[in-house]
């Protein structure tokens, strides 16, 4: 059993720069979990925190239900992985990867059996007796992975392990990542400023902003509900749509005002009388071409055909969205169309706090 349980762990910097701020988060036994946020968030501070490279402030680290906040990195039975490879130039795959082991003192049997067996499942098999310096970036990132799970770790912790890799790399990386990983059941944590990587890998993804985690769920939970305007922005591209509006009850009606134009809906949530922020994903706004019931009356501004779909920019009243469109969808610059979000898919935010207003 390793969960990792983290209580109100708070971070300063030289007196004043509070990298992470009172933060609570769980990560279940052989859950893998990503942190997410902008370059400077904290993600790295966390992660090195539950490492033990980095003390606390205030605040607990739990692995399997052990206190560890006071132990040193080698006895927390983690391993981690960086961005730079970190592997020795001078030494053979082989001796990469059972590093750790003969540290240990391993005996020398069980050292070739377990090397075999990390260089297996990361598939560099026929690349043992090569010296690492005769590798490719992705073959030295698969090093550093085999070199960590050989460990046979509790807790494997890997900080943007795959930007160092070009974009091909990385996209085939990144799913030989996540069976290797699923294969493993090694309780995992993520560090990644990359939202695409964060919701193809992650069983869970915590969104971080400011030193605060703001938001914790599954990928399809935090971009189909984001809890704040600022999750919805950075999760998702395009980002979510956000319309200012103001909401009105009336007759059994609900409606929300963007300016001149008025949505008629099948509800609102209880709290949302007044000004609000509409969030809207580019997908769930469908485009008619010519007036329709219960669509709004909008202008495309430009037009980016996307292979698979169109992504229209539209202007209602003065505020911009952006939709995805059917490929075979006339959309033209400078020329009206009509825009019906699905009610379903409608999110409100406080204007005020960018926070999610709750259904009531
Ligand atoms: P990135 O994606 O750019 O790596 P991050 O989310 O991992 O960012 P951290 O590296 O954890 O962010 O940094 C969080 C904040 O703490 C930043 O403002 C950073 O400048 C500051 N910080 C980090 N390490 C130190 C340090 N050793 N001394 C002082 N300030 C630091």
């Amino acid at each position: 059993m390793a969960e990792i349980r983290l209580e109100g762990i708070t971070k300063v910097f030289d007196k004043k720069v509070r990298a992470v701020d009172d933060v609570d988060l769980t990560v279940a036994d052989q859950e893998f979990m990503v942190l997410l946020g902008p370059s400077g968030c904290g993600k790295t501070t966390l992660m090195r925190m539950i490492a033990g490279l980095e003390y606390p402030e205030h605040g607990r680290v739990l692995i399997g239900g052990r206190d560890v906040t006071d132990l040193p990195p080698r006895k927390r039975r983690i391993a981690m992985v960086f961005q730079s490879y970190a592997v020795f130039p001078h030494l053979t795959v082989f001796e990469n990867i059972a590093f750790g082991l003969r540290m240990q003192r391993t005996p020398k049997a069980e050292v070739t059996r377990r090397v075999e067996g990390a260089a297996d499942l990361v598939q560099l098999t026929p690349y043992l007796g090569r010296y690492s310096a005769q590798l490719s970036g992705g073959q030295r990132q698969r090093v550093a992975v085999a070199r960590a799970i050989v460990m046979n770790p509790a807790v494997l912790l890997m900080d943007e392990p795959l930007s160092n890799l070009d974009a091909l790399l990385r996209l085939t990386f990144r799913a030989e990542l996540k069976r290797l990983v699923a294969e493993l059941k090694t309780t995992t944590i993520y560090v990644t400023h990359d939202q695409v990587e964060a919701m193809s890998l992650g069983d869970r993804v915590a969104v971080m902003r400011e030193g605060k985690v703001v938001q914790v769920g599954t990928p399809m939970a935090v971009y189909d509900r984001p809890a704040t305007q600022f999750v919805g922005s950075f999760i998702g591209s395009p980002p979510m749509n956000f319309l200012r509006g103001r909401t009105e009850r009336e007759n059994g009606y609900a409606r929300v005002h963007l300016g001149a134009e008025a949505l008629t809906i099948p509800a609102l949530p209880a709290r949302t009388d007044g000004e609000v922020l509409v969030g809207i994903r580019a997908e769930n706004v469908v485009a008619e071409a010519t007036p329709t019931p219960g669509a709004i009356a909008a202008r495309t501004e430009v037009v980016e055909p996307l292979g698979s779909h169109l992504l229209v920019t539209a202007i209602v009243g003065d505020q911009r969205l952006k939709i995805q469109a059917r490929t075979d969808f006339p959309a033209q610059p400078d020329t009206p169309l009509w825009l019906r979000p699905e009610p379903d898919k409608l999110r409100w935010y406080d204007p005020a706090t960018g926070q999610e207003i709750a259904a009531g």
